[in-house]
């Protein structure tokens, strides 16, 4: 089986290939110096040349904040490349694996949402993943589209690298516990997705680490297990101005996963249950 990955260099992406090295696959990882997916001829020789089985999709405009500011660049590449990767999936029949996001919801929820609970996003980078979903969804059929939540990698930017830093140098940091969501280990999610291109068991799955927080208690966390002695202090969202809104609750059930038929590996991480 031969699998592609995009966003290779990313957080995920690179945990991806190190899973995919575990177990013993042949693999191609694509980062944007050696093809901007953006760029749907190159995107199209790559495919054809390669033929992967599998393509897991990991790339994307990630920066939340900057979506709003470059709208069109974010769709470019989580809308319009998703959408021809789809469809260069369906024409060479490879499994496609496009990871999606609890953005997409708009965190006014009490309870986890459900995988049809309605989407909601409130912002650029939200609604452009949701509509990235929706081209996998109309363009193949051989798709697994995995939405994921609070992403943090050994490697890459991310919250949990950004307190140590913080900590290094600040003795207090103001961070906001009016969100709620669930960390999930990226290392933990690629192990998930690597299980599931095994499969045949297609659909919309929520994927994260159990257990949920606010950012702020996160950052708690973060430091206690760093033995770094910073003062967190608790602000509300209004506290911090940005120029994106955040879901307040953006936790997610997994019980599809088990709906699904998904299997139950009991070593992970990774809930199957609500
Ligand atoms: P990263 O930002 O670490 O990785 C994304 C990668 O995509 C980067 O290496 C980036 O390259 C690359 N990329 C961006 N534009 C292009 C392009 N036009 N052509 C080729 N490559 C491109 O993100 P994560 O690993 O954290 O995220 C992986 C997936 O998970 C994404 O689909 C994201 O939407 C989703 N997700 C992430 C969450 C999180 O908290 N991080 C939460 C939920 C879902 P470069 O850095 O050079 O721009």
């Amino acid at each position: 089986m031969r699998v592609l990955v995009t966003g290779a260099k990313g957080q995920l992406g690179s945990d991806v290939i190190l899973e995919l090295e575990n177990e013993g696959f042949k693999y191609k990882g694509l980062d944007i110096n050696k093809l901007d997916l953006t760029d749907f001829q190159s995107t199209r020789d790559v495919f054809l040349e390669y033929m992967p089985d599998v393509v897991i999709h990991s790339a994307a405009f990630t920066d939340v904040e900057k979506a709003e500011l470059e709208v069109e660049k974010c769709r470019r590449i989580n809308v319009d490349a998703t959408g021809n990767i789809a469809m260069l999936c369906n024409s060479i029949n490879a499994k496609l694996v496009y990871i999606s996001t609890d953005y997409v919801f708009s965190g006014d929820s009490a309870e986890p949402y459900e995988i049809d609970s309605k989407p909601g996003p409130l912002s650029v980078y939200g609604r452009s993943k949701l509509d990235g979903e929706f081209e996998v969804m109309r363009k193949t059929d051989k798709f697994f589209i995995i939405r994921t939540s609070w992403a943090y990698g050994v490697s890459g930017k991310n919250f949990v690298s950004t307190m140590l830093r913080i900590g290094k140098k600040q003795e207090s940091v103001d961070v906001v516990s009016d969100q709620v969501g669930s960390p999930t280990y990226t290392a933990d999610l690629s192990k998930l997705i690597v299980s599931m291109i095994k499969t045949e068991k297609y659909g919309v799955y929520h994927a994260t680490n159990e257990g949920f927080c606010s950012w702020a208690e996160f950052a708690v966390e973060i430091f206690r297990l760093a033995n770094l002695p910073i003062k967190v202090n608790f602000i509300t969202t209004d506290m911090y101005p940005v120029n994106v809104i955040r879901p307040k609750n953006s936790t997610m059930s997994k019980r599809a996963l088990d709906i699904n038929g998904f299997v139950r590996l009991p070593h992970w991480m990774i809930s199957l249950e609500s």
